[in-house]
C-alpha cells in the first residue's frame, strides 16, 4: 500500500540512534538536549504539540531517574516519566479509559501545558510527535510490567539508555516486547465484515483483529482469528500497512483478505456481533449518516484501512 506510512503513528524518520544508546549518560549532560514528559502514558502537550524542556527543568525534580534515550531531533531527545507524582484533586475514574477527558497540570509546567489522553489527541499531533509520543509510552509501560527478571526473578535493571534491562543476579538481558496484532478487513464482493466487542460504544463496529501466536504466519492469523471469531473462512490474505499501537504494546499488522464463506457464526465470547456492511453503507456510516453503524475511531488502522478501501486506494 503506497500511503501506508500515513496512518496514524506511521511514523516519521525519526533517528533513534541506537548506537549512541549506551552513551545515554553522557548525551544527558548536553544542554541542547530536550525531555518530553510523561505522566501514566500521558504526554504532556501544549495545544498539538509535545512540550519539551531542558534537562535543567523543575518538573523533572518529580520524574522518575531513568530516562529513555528517544533519538535525535536534531539533538538528543529523552522521555522523562513523571508516574511518581500525585496531581492535587486527582480523580481515577477516567484514567485509562479510551476517552479520558482529563488534563493534569504540573504547578512547574508552562503555561497552558498538561498531561492529556494519547488516545484523544493522536491524530491532532505531527507525525514526529506522534512518533515519540508512541514510542516513550511504549517503553515507559514495558519497563512498568517487567521489572523482574523472567529468568530468575531478581529486580532487573533500566540499561542502554532504557531500551534494555539487566538481570545483576543470572546477568540476563531482556529487550522491550512488541506484541503483533493481525487486523483484517475481510470482504467478499461489495462488502466487508465488521464485528463488534462487548462494552463497545452502541452502534460501534470495527475490522476483527487478534493477536498473532507463536509459531504462526500473519496470514494464518487472519484466516485463525475469522474463523474463530465470526465462522467465515479466508482465501488470499495479502499485507496492507502496520501501525505502532502503544495501549500498551502492539505492533497492529493491517491486511486484506477474501472471504470464501459468507455464512456468519459468531464466537459469543469474543464479540458480541458481526455482519456483512456494503461498501455504500459504510459511507454513509463515514459520512455520520448511518443511524445503526458507526464507524471505527479516527486514528486507528481500522478506521484508516477502511476509508482507504472505500476510496480505492489500497494499492
Ligand atoms: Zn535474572
Amino acid at each position: 500500500m503506497k500511503i501506508a506510512e500515513t496512518v496514524t503513528f506511521g511514523g516519521s524518520g525519526l533517528n533513534r540512534a541506537a548506537n549512541l544508546r549506551a552513551q545515554a549518560a553522557e548525551l544527558v549532560q548536553d544542554s541542547r538536549a530536550r525531555v518530553i514528559l510523561l505522566w501514566r502514558g500521558k504526554p504532556m502537550l501544549i495545544g498539538d504539540a509535545l512540550v519539551r524542556v531542558p534537562l535543567n527543568h523543575p518538573m523533572l525534580n518529580d520524574a522518575g531517574a531513568d530516562m529513555v534515550f528517544l533519538g535525535q531531533d536534531p539533538d538528543a531527545v529523552f522521555a522523562a516519566d513523571l508516574s511518581g507524582w500525585t496531581p492535587q484533586g486527582l480523580a481515577d475514574e477516567t484514567l485509562d479509559s479510551f476517552l479520558d477527558a482529563s488534563e493534569q497540570r504540573h504547578h512547574a509546567a508552562p503555561e497552558d501545558a498538561s498531561f492529556r489522553e494519547l488516545r484523544a489527541v493522536m491524530t491532532q499531533l505531527s507525525p514526529r510527535d506522534a512518533e515519540l509520543a508512541a514510542t516513550a509510552r511504549a517503553i515507559f509501560g514495558w519497563h512498568l510490567s517487567h521489572r523482574f527478571c523472567a529468568r530468575c526473578g531478581h529486580e532487573s535493571q533500566f540499561s542502554v539508555g532504557g531500551w534494555q534491562r539487566d538481570c545483576p543476579a543470572c546477568g540476563g538481558h531482556h529487550f522491550p516486547r512488541t506484541d503483533p496484532v493481525v487486523i483484517m478487513l475481510i470482504t467478499h464482493g461489495n462488502s466487508v465484515l465488521l464485528g463488534r466487542s462487548p462494552g463497545w460504544p452502541e452502534g460501534m463496529y470495527s475490522l476483527l483483529a487478534g493477536f498473532v501466536e507463536p509459531g504462526e504466519t500473519m496470514e494464518a492469523a487472519v484466516r485463525r482469528e475469522v474463523l474463530e471469531e465470526a465462522g467465515i473462512e479466508v482465501g488470499e490474505v495479502s499485507y496492507l500497512a502496520s501501525q505502532p499501537w502503544p495501549f500498551p504494546s502492539s505492533l497492529m499488522f493491517g491486511c486484506a483478505g477474501t472471504a470464501t464463506s459468507t455464512e456468519i457464526t459468531i464466537d459469543p465470547v469474543e464479540i458480541e456481533d458481526a455482519k456483512w456492511v456494503s461498501r455504500e453503507d459504510i459511507a454513509r456510516s463515514f459520512a455520520g449518516q448511518h443511524s445503526e453503524i458507526l464507524p471505527a475511531r479516527k486514528g486507528a488502522i481500522a478506521h484508516f484501512l477502511l476509508e482507504n478501501w472505500l476510496a480505492d486506494r489500497l494499492d
